[in-house]
Parts: C-alpha cells; structure tokens; sequence
C-alpha cells in the first residue's frame, strides 16, 4: 500500500469485535480487568499480548503506534510524551549495551544538544560533534571516538542540510554503532530513514505529523532488533503519550500526506520567489542545484518534494533589531516556536532555537544574524507571498 493510503487506514478498525468503531476511541483507563488470573499472570508476563495497565500498553496508544511503523516501514513504535523524551528514550535503548558515546550532527536541534550536554553527559555519556556532510570527518571521528550511536536529523535546522543516510548507515554498521535519525522536518513521505539502513527514527510528533499545532508527541520507530529493548525499558520508565495526544495525533496523521505535499509545493514556490527579491541576501531551500548536498539531495528526495522549512537570510535588515523590525510587520504568518502546523509560522533562530550555541559553532554552522526560518503552511501561496512582500518592504 502506498503511504497515502497506510496514513488514513493503518491502526484503525482492528478489534475483533462484531461492530467495529471507524475511529479508535480515546481509551482512558489506567488498567485493565482480565477474564481470570492466569491470564493477568501470562499478560505482566508478556507471554500473552494484552492490556493490563496504561503504563505497558493502551489501545488508543497502540493504534498510534501502528499507524506511525506502517508510514516509517519500521517493526514497532512508542509513542512518548514528547519529541525530546523519545529521543531520550532512544538512547538509551541504542546505548544499553553499546559504549556510551554519542557522534552528534554538529547541525542539531538546540534543545537535542542540550539533552545530550545537561541531562546525558553527567550519567556518563560522552558526545562529539561532527559534521554529518563530511563523510571522511565521520569515518575518522568513527574511528577516534568509537561511538555507540550516530546521531542525526534527515533535513537539519535551520540550514536544511541533507546527509547521505545511506553511505552514514554504512559507516555506523561497520563500527556497530546504532543510527538514529530524527526525521521530523523530512517526515516519512519524504525520506524513510529505516528503509536507507537506519536502526531507529525518532519524530517529534507535535510538528508535521500532529500539524496542528495542539499536542505535544513524539514517537520512536525501529528495527527488529531495537524494539523489544525500546518496549521493555519503557514499560519500566513510563515515558508514554497519554490516550488523548495519541488519538489527536492519530486524526492528524490521516491528512499529514495531504498536508505535507501542499506545504512542500507552497515552500517550493516561496523559495522561488524570495530568491527574485532584492530584500533578500540568500535562500535556503533544498530544491537550490548549487545546495551543498544538491547530489545526496538528488538521491534522498527522489519525490520531487523538498520539505516544508524555507529559510532565508534579510539583506536589509543586519542586526537583531532590524529582524526585530521585519517580523513585527508580519501581520498573517504566526510569530511562534514550532514548525509543521497549517498555518505558515515563522522563527527567528538567533534568539530562538539557536539561543545558547556557542557563537563560535554558530559561526561554523553559518548561521547568521540576519536569518529567519519560515514553515510553510497550507494556505493560498498568494496569500503567504503577500505577507511576507509587505513586510520585506
Ligand atoms: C521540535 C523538535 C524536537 C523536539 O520535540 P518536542 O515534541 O518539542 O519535544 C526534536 N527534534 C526536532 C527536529 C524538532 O523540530
């Protein structure tokens, strides 16, 4: 089934019941009565697959959690509270019995950089940055460091690098290292890290597959091999969605293909135009044929769509301030954190996401001062350009 078709059908309508709900129901009991004691006793035993208490298993969960492997053709998923405490439980799982130590995309989301430095790193895990687009930087940084996890994202933020996950799925093999891709801003209509020899993707769920911008999510996909040590460990720790995130979710993912084609297309058409402006100094959008990774690009974006995320940097407008200045004259597109919603959102990165990094790594990244990061929403294209003209003034 193509993957239109898995995000409305997967999860759903699977009780053997005579009469079958078309949506699942919000399930909100913390635990669950069993026809006799020896099958409570075989269900905390997990030799039977049953429903015992929230913590282990729920069915609004479960139907979310089918749904999410069916888009990533993965084996199994958990859907956790958060983007943040998936990756966290991610980790964990990979690094069990792996050396604790994590290559990290230099290009990372802030706060992923924050829970490897302030919540990993005094449990003893170590991280080393490493820039993804390099490949001989990885295999010697592989070499030096021994990792036990790689760790990166499809598409990163805000400068919309692509790695060769194919060719970084290799090298992690080869060294038995765990590859974990965080692939929210991509999605899996985009790229499907598991296919391309990833072990474990995480999605912060709140973002384009939720997209509506009104629960916080996030969900880890895996392998065969990484599943039952995902599961295990969290029926212990607990960092599970409750019923209702999960079933909100499960409504938004029905449309995410739908949604994320059009903000693609909207995001293609945005780039083209601000590339034409004379307010702007550089686009940065994943279609551009002299983008840095144009050729991984050509290979990993086989679709034609290119992500939702356009980002670009204001040519009269240097300072912070004078940012400040531009986007307070937007009037249309919405002046908060996240990404992924219908509506076109803007972020400015330099007092945002990329807040606390080191000025020097932002010089290393490039990222500019004068940079703001669009996510492009479903609304007419003509409407999005008008907003933006009239502030750009
Ligand atoms: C938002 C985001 C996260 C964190 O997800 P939360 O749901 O906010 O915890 C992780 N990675 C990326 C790429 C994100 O955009």
């Amino acid at each position: 089934m193509k993957i239109q078709t898995k995000a409305v059908h997967s999860g759903d309508r699977k009780r053997a019941q005579k009469q079958i709900p078309v949506s699942t129901p919000v399930h909100f009991a913390a635990s669950w009565i069993c026809s006799d004691q020896a099958e409570q006793d075989r269900i905390f035993g997990a030799e039977e697959k049953g429903f015992a208490y929230s913590r282990y298993l729920n069915p609004t969960n479960e139907a979310l959690e089918e749904q999410v492997t069916a888009l990533e053709n993965g084996y199994g998923s958990l859907a956790c509270a958060s983007g943040m405490i998936a990756l966290q439980h991610a980790l964990m799982a990979a690094l069990l019995d792996r050396p604790k130590r994590v290559l990290c995309a230099r290009d990372i989301y802030g706060a992923t950089l924050k829970l490897l430095y302030d919540v990993l790193a005094p449990f003893g895990i170590e991280t080393r940055l490493v820039d993804t687009n390099d490949m001989a930087a990885v295999q010697t940084a592989v070499n030096e460091f021994e990792p036990g996890v790689l760790l990166m994202e499809t598409i990163s933020n805000p400068l919309l690098r692509v790695g060769d996950i194919p060719a970084l799925a290799g090298v992690c093999r080869a060294a038995k290292a765990a590859l974990i891709v965080d692939n929210t801003f991509a999605t899996p209509l985009l790229v499907r890290p598991l296919e391309l020899g990833a072990q474990i993707v995480v999605h912060s769920l709140t973002k384009y597959l939720g997209g509506h911008g009104d629960t916080l999510g996030g969900v880890i996909t895996t392998d065969e091999e990484h599943f039952e040590t995902v599961r295990r460990l969290s029926r212990i720790a607990g960092p599970v969605l409750g019923p209702m995130e999960c079933y909100l979710t499960m409504r938004g993912i029905k449309t995410f293909p739908l949604r994320v084609e059009r903000q693609c297309r909207n995001a293609q058409g945005l780039a083209a135009w601000l590339r034409g402006h004379a307010g702007v100094e550089r686009v940065y959008y994943p279609d551009d044929p002299a983008h840095p990774d144009a050729g991984v690009i050509r290979r990993l974006l086989d679709g034609g769509l290119y992500g939702g995320m356009v980002s670009f940097e204001l040519k009269n407008a240097r300072t912070k301030t004078e940012v400040f200045s531009f986007l307070d004259r937007l009037r249309m597109c919405v002046k908060a954190t996240s990404l992924g919603d219908v509506h076109t959102m803007v972020l400015y990165p330099w007092i945002a996401s990329h807040r606390d990094v080191p000025p020097k790594q932002k010089e290393r990244m490039g990222l500019q001062e004068n940079l703001v990061r669009f996510s492009v929403g479903i609304e007419d294209l003509g409407d999005i350009i008008a907003d933006i003209e009239q502030a750009l003034r």
